[in-house]
């Protein structure tokens, strides 16, 4: 995690030296409160935690008197910790549970989320992590509405050495490809299942209902253990209606922050985890198979405030 504060910090410290010059100020006033204020929304903190960031703060300030800008940082740190709550569960579910007829099956990972944010991808990085901790997987290719989307996740898999299921022809039946990999999971005695889903966000119908039948067909064969919302960081609040919406229909149980690279916009880990109670549990820090790293509440904070 070293490497995640060292991207933070390469992409523009994010909140840093901006902040630290408001803060050295001799006593905060009206304007610097909302310049911090605007430093918070432009990281992509987003309204409602940065509100009640700065109210807090600002309080605080004022009742206790504090005038050292180190002290002030220091609850800054604390209040955004606050929010992102390091006591969060973190882990992702990677065990094979027993069935109440006694069949074991495998762990089954649902991934989600709007195309381009960087599922495919994700799930390639995940893979090879679960391997390299030794654990066998089998990839879904339920992305069936574009044809590429399954050859790229077979290519992760047999970068990877893992077996990845996928459908005979464009436009297939995801929920059945879906099915297919749990019950080929199932049978090989696998670990963990990873099924790619198509993120068309036509509305949120529509997405309800696909989503909503893949869910239908996985539990039937395994109970679901996991549904990560992959969210690409850089594109901001655009990225939180998203979050609203999958959170509402898909049963989100972490998320995996992508981009992380490219963006001096890392807030938008406060902003997500605020509005949608589930945690950040992976960040995806670049393109390539060794760019997935578990996420750290304190090291993001501190990467975050450089
Ligand atoms: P999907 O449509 O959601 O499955 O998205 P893909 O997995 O195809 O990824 C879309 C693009 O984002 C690809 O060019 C990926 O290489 C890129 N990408 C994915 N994750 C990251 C990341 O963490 N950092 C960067 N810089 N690029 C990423």
């Amino acid at each position: 995690l070293t490497r995640l504060r060292d991207r933070l910090a390469r992409s523009g410290s994010p909140l840093g030296s901006a902040l630290l010059a408001v803060l050295s100020r001799d006593s905060l006033t009206e304007d610097d409160w909302d310049e911090i204020e605007e430093i918070l929304l432009l990281a992509d903190v987003g309204a409602g935690p940065t509100g009640e960031i700065v109210d807090g703060l600002r309080t605080r300030v004022r009742v206790e008197g504090v005038r050292d800008p180190a002290a002030v940082r220091a609850m800054l740190r604390s209040a955004l910790l606050e929010i992102i709550d390091p006591e969060l569960d973190r882990s992702l579910a990677t065990q094979r549970v027993t069935r109440e007829d006694g069949v074991t099956v495998p762990a089954v990972t649902l991934v989600v989320g709007v195309n381009g944010t960087g599922k495919t991808t994700t799930v390639g990085k995940l893979a090879r992590v679960l391997v390299a901790d030794g654990s066998s997987v089998v990839l879904g290719a339920a992305d069936t509405f574009r044809a590429a989307a399954a050859d790229q996740l077979e290519t992760w898999g047999a970068r990877v050495g893992v077996p990845t299921v996928r459908s005979e022809r464009e436009g297939g039946d995801p929920a059945s490809v879906a099915f297919d990999a749990v019950r080929r999971g199932r049978e090989d005695g696998t670990d963990v299942v990873l099924v790619d889903t198509a993120g068309r966000l036509q509305n949120k119908a529509g997405l309800m209902d696909e989503l909503g039948k893949i869910r239908r067909v996985i539990t039937k064969e395994a109970p679901l253990a996991e549904v990560l919302l992959v969210l690409d960081a850089t594109t901001g609040q655009n990225g939180m209606t998203q979050a609203r919406v999958f959170g509402e229909v898909a049963g989100v149980t972490g998320i995996v922050l992508t981009k992380l690279d490219g963006t001096a916009k890392g807030g938008i880990v406060v902003a997500v985890q605020r509005e949608l109670g589930v945690p950040v549990k992976l960040v995806g820090l670049g393109e390539g198979p060794d760019d997935l790293a578990p996420f750290d509440p304190a090291e993001f904070v501190d990467a975050l405030l450089g």
